[in-house]
């Protein structure tokens, strides 16, 4: 089963998609977490990708592509794969049908955990307290909700064209989300 995790920056994707990567058995894996890794590691990638995470702007596409089909060709993906963080543009989620058709696969389900963006910014203030990551200050939290709304929000609508979106409350207590998500996972 190929999922994808869908929802404003804060809304959880992370926390929720680890949950339901233990539940279903199926990998999670997260663009976000591998460009942190290789902006720590000092990669080429990493240092590049790093200039936008910290404006909390996207990585522009030519660089995102390229991780994509690692990910999607990886070993780790080869029985499904959890999306957390990409797609997160069109040309993103043309790249994704493009990698999964020759694997006779496909997205089965988008999973998209609605929250209101008063409530996202909140979490992500005091995200910001407990992990410190650098793209988590005040200014940068406003300019990725901007950035989710003009450029990640568009694939909602390309999915539901294809009757595979999924909304699931996103506001309650971990636990009751990770129920939903699984329900809507599986359902
Ligand atoms: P995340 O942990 O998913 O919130 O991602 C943190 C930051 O990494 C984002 O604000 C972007 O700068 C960058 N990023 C992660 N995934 C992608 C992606 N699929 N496309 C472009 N930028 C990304």
């Amino acid at each position: 089963m190929d999922l994808i995790i869908l929802g404003a920056p804060g809304s959880g994707k992370g926390t929720q998609g680890a949950l339901l990567s233990t539940r279903l058995g199926i990998p999670k894996i997260s663009t976000g977490d591998l460009l942190r890794a290789a902006a720590r590691d000092g990669t080429p990638l990493g240092v590049k990708a790093k200039q936008f995470m910290d404006k909390g702007l996207l990585v522009p596409d030519e660089i995102i592509l390229g991780l994509i089909g690692e990910v999607l060709n990886s070993p780790e993906a080869a029985q499904g794969v959890i999306m957390d963080g990409f797609p997160r543009t069109l040309p993103q989620a043309a790249a994704v049908d493009e990698l999964l058709t020759p694997l006779e696969r496909r997205v089965d389900r988008v999973l998209l955990i609605d929250v209101a963006e008063e409530a996202l910014i909140d979490r992500m203030v005091k995200r910001a307290e407990i992990e410190g990551r650098a793209d988590d200050t005040p200014a940068t939290i406003r300019r990725r909700q901007e950035v989710y709304r003009e450029q990640t929000a568009p694939l909602i609508a390309f999915y539901e064209g294809r009757g595979i979106v999924t909304r699931v409350d996103g506001l309650g207590t971990i636990e009751e989300i990770a129920k939903r998500m699984q329900a809507a996972a599986a359902p």
